[in-house]
């Protein structure tokens, strides 16, 4: 499958947040085992966005998209999408009575403008992703062999929506599945550590691939497999290979920092560590 992601917000285009939605997307898009072909940011404007959404529909099968579901008229990301995919948007009555009742939760008054988020494709057209974290419901639109997800911007609402509602229809176009395993090695250069594992890093399935990070080294095992014991099968011994051969140098897998494994071992051992300045 390919995939591609577009962005859609003025506030990346001109730095003022960083685009982590693109960084969580092909993350996740790349453990399906599918290719993303391209990333691209464009700002809160129709005709941009239209071209952007045509050319990336002429050369993927999925594109998802992220930001611009909001209520707000320069929110147009879906809106657009129906009109490039040629589809009519329609009042979703459920959607509509989640999002009155998201604001009486909240016990606030709910604008007029926010039944703009329940204008969705139909059944005929698409599939709602429904949204436990905002008011804004996600949406997937299907036409023909192409296929294009709006994804709301809030990563609090963006990561949760895909993993819980879409991840399960794009499990059904995935026939393998990446799973990669960082080992942190500390007190080792990048070119030491891996004229130590010349062997391993010829290998394909797992590759092996070396990184360097800040004052530290790490090494990246990526296998892929029809499913995620076939991965988790093929990474094993290749990561107790590294383990062995690294011994001590290693302080971690998969863990995110020198400075969180410092802190998870303290908790794990019942130390406290104390730190002075003069
Ligand atoms: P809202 O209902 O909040 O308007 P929306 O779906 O319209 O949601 P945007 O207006 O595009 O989304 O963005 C809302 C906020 O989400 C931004 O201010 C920003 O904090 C965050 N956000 C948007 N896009 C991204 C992105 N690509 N990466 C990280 N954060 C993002
Ligand atoms: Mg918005």
């Amino acid at each position: 499958m390919k995939c591609e992601i577009i962005a859609v917000g003025t506030e990346i285009l001109l730095g003022d947040i960083v685009n982590t939605n693109a960084q969580f997307l092909s993350q996740e898009l790349a453990r399906l085992g599918f290719s993303v072909m391209h990333q691209s940011v464009v700002g809160d404007n129709e005709e941009r966005l239209a071209q952007e959404l045509k050319t990336a529909l002429s050369r993927s099968d999925i594109v998802i998209t992220s930001g611009g579901l909001g209520p707000t008229p320069d929110d147009l990301t879906k809106e657009v999408t129906a009109k490039v995919m040629g589809v009519e948007l329609m009042q979703d009555k459920e959607s509509a009575e989640k999002i009155v009742n998201y604001f009486k939760s909240k016990n606030r008054e709910m604008p007029e403008a926010n039944y703009k988020q329940a204008m969705l494709p139909s059944k005929a057209d698409g599939i709602i992703l429904s949204n436990d974290n905002g008011t804004a419901p996600g949406c997937i639109f299907i036409k023909g062999d192409k296929i294009v997800v709006n994804l709301p911007g809030p990563p609090r609402e963006l990561k949760p929506m895909f993993t819980d509602k879409l991840l399960p229809f794009l499990k059904k176009y995935a026939d393998s599945i990446i799973i990669s395993h960082s080992v942190r090695l500390y007190g080792i250069g990048e070119s030491s550590m891996a004229s130590k594992v010349d062997d391993l890093l010829e290998k394909s399935n797992p590759t092996v691939a070396p990184y360097a990070k800040d004052g530290e080294a790490l090494l990246r095992v990526t296998a892929k497999g029809k499913d995620e014991q076939e991965a988790e099968q093929l990474t094993k011994p290749v990561v107790d290979e590294i383990l062995n051969r690294f011994g001590d140098l290693v302080y971690g897998i998969d863990c995110e920092s020198l400075q969180e494994r410092v802190v998870a071992l303290l908790i794990e051992k019942g130390k406290k560590l104390g730190l002075a300045e003069s």
